[in-house]
């Protein structure tokens, strides 16, 4: 298949390659002639071949380019594309990926941060039919570009549960959280793009313009453009949110009433999910999930409660003056729950604090230099017809593990994914899939437990459960090549037959491993 894209494109765009070797002179000089606004370096670049995971051993790019236009992106893509070399581009947002997928081994890394730019049309335009939307450069963070629609008393709808990432890296892939039930992910609420091509091209695309390349890019990998700007629908922003947290002994309860919640008519505006064993762990026993420690103790845990138990997590927004009824609304929406009644806890905070919650943790963690270690972390798409089978094989067996990090399990739903998205999602016409999120921490060897290899292991075998249960890598990763024709599955051709019109010589993000520069 590699080959059938090497053949199909060595004419007309003339792709060369040599043998993956570090950059030749000639393409080193050619590239420092090119006229840019930004910075092209050739030194000092380890720091762009580092990331989340820190599972891939430093492999350095060539150069790195820290744009200041969209030109210097296009310009840099362009020569790449032309080089008679095997050179490659990868955009690299914060290096937020696990398995390098935001590296160029000796090729060339575009640092997409340097390129800045947050502006809001908060009565949207007349493509947008009056809806408000946020047009942000590819390398903002999402954190920024909720500061800044919040000074129009505005928001994005659909998020991650950590904002420091950047809008290109999440769009790439997809953007998931307690939201995309009722809005989808975050590539369900993009309304254009400004993409480079692999050819150096500028496009301009939306679902009714150049619609082949704008959903090809969204959920894409990095493999048909680098997103240089996204316009993203707003939406009034709720000023402050009851966050509620509710613990399940058993897991049909559970899931019964996460799927209830996703299908409400009335819903609430977040649901998300996550396993809690039945022990003092702090990071995902069940102290872990009242927001004051002091509120739960082993005698409130049922007497009948097994070794894994499961918490509902749900918030509803609310206005100063819904204050009054707040209690009676969500207490009409809890209850016609089953969780256990006295494990229940409730929060009021700003809209902006629940949304930043990650990072509060962040910074506890950082101060006890736990943040900046390997992270073998594996992301899951699980269909609904197969979530108990999953919890039996996969969410039961944890009780047995050393598990340093949280593992969460929500529903959403398919019908918000629209099918000309490149990502892949469980095939079938099953309407709900699950989010399953194994975000696990190899802590310093002072600390203990498993080790790195015993965690990799560990990833592979669910891996090769979930083989029989239909499921879908998010934020995939394949040592073996020919696993991605399997990942995406019927979208395989359109994924091959879109990389041959818009990257056509293979040069963007090879750091997934799912094509070669062609030669
Ligand atoms: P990078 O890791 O730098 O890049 C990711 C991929 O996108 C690479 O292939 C890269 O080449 C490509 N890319 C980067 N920028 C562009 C661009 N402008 N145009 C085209 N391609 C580009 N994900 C969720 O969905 N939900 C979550 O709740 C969530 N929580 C997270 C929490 C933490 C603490 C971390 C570290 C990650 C989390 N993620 C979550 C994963 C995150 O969405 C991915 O790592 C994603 O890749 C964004 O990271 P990034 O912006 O640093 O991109």
């Amino acid at each position: 298949l590699v080959g059938c894209i090497h053949a199909l494109f060595l004419s007309p765009m003339n792709c060369y390659g040599s043998h993956g070797e570090a950059i030749s002179t000639t393409d080193r000089m050619y590239l420092e002639s090119l006229s840019l606004q930004g910075t092209l370096t050739f030194d000092n670049t380890t720091a762009s071949a580092t990331d989340w995971g820190q599972l891939r051993s430093q492999l350095p790019p060539s150069g790195v380019m820290h744009p200041t236009s969209v030109d210097d992106i296009a310009t840099v893509v362009a020569a790449v594309a032309r080089s008679e070399s095997e050179l490659t581009v990868a955009a690299r947002g914060l290096g937020s990926s696990i398995w390098g997928q935001s590296q160029a081994h000796n090729g060339i890394v575009i640092e997409m941060t340097s390129l800045k730019g947050i502006k809001v049309a908060p009565l949207g335009d007349a493509a947008s039919n009056g809806v408000p939307f946020v047009e942000a450069m590819g390398g903002e963070m999402w954190v920024d570009v909720l500061t800044t629609s919040l000074e129009y008393g505005l928001a994005p709808r659909s998020w991650t549960d950590y904002l420091y990432l950047t809008v290109g890296g999440t769009l790439s892939n997809a953007g998931v959280s307690g939201q995309s039930f009722r809005h989808g992910p975050e590539v369900s609420n993009v309304l254009q793009l400004e993409v480079v091509t692999g050819t150096g091209e500028v496009v301009v695309c939306s679902a009714t313009k150049s619609s082949e390349l704008f959903f090809a890019v969204l959920g894409g990998l990095g493999q048909f453009g680098i997103i240089a700007k996204a316009r993203i629908v707003l939406e009034v922003a709720p000023q402050r949110v009851r966050w509620i947290r509710a613990i399940y002994t058993d897991f049909a309860t559970f899931k019964a009433d996460q799927e209830l919640l996703i299908g409400a008519a009335q819903p609430f505006d977040y649901v998300e999910g996550f396993v809690v064993l039945n022990n003092e762990n702090a990071i995902n026993g069940w102290g872990s999930v009242p927001f004051v420690r002091s509120d739960i103790n082993a005698a409130m845990i049922p007497g009948h409660a097994g070794a894994i138990m499961y918490c509902l997590e749900v918030t509803k927004a609310y206005s100063a003056a819904a204050l009054p009824t707040l209690d009676q609304v969500v207490e009409s929406m809890l209850a016609p729950l089953s969780f256990h009644r006295g494990l229940l806890f409730e929060k009021d905070t700003t809209y902006f604090k629940f949304l930043d919650r990650v990072h509060e943790v962040e910074m506890e963690l950082r101060a006890h230099g736990l943040w900046e270690i390997p992270h073998p972390w594996l992301n899951i798409f699980v269909p609904a017809s197969s979530i108990d089978r999953f919890n039996t094989l996969v969410f039961k067996p944890i009780a047995t593990q050393e598990f340093s990090g949280p593992i969460l399990v929500y529903p959403v739903n398919k019908s918000k994914w629209d099918k000309r998205l490149s990502v892949a999602v469980p095939e079938g016409p099953e309407e709900i899939f699950y989010i399953v999120a194994f975000l696990r921490n190899k802590l310093p060897d002072t600390i203990g437990g498993p080790s790195l290899t015993e965690m990799l292991d560990y990833n592979e075998s669910v891996l090769r459960i979930c083989e029989s249960l239909h499921c879908k890598q998010y934020l995939p990763h394949y040592e073996d090549r020919n696993k991605w024709t399997h990942h995406f599955g019927s979208k395989w051709d359109l994924f091959v037959q879109n990389k041959q019109l818009f990257d056509p010589c293979a040069i963007l993000s090879p750091g997934l491993n799912i094509f070669t520069r062609g030669r």
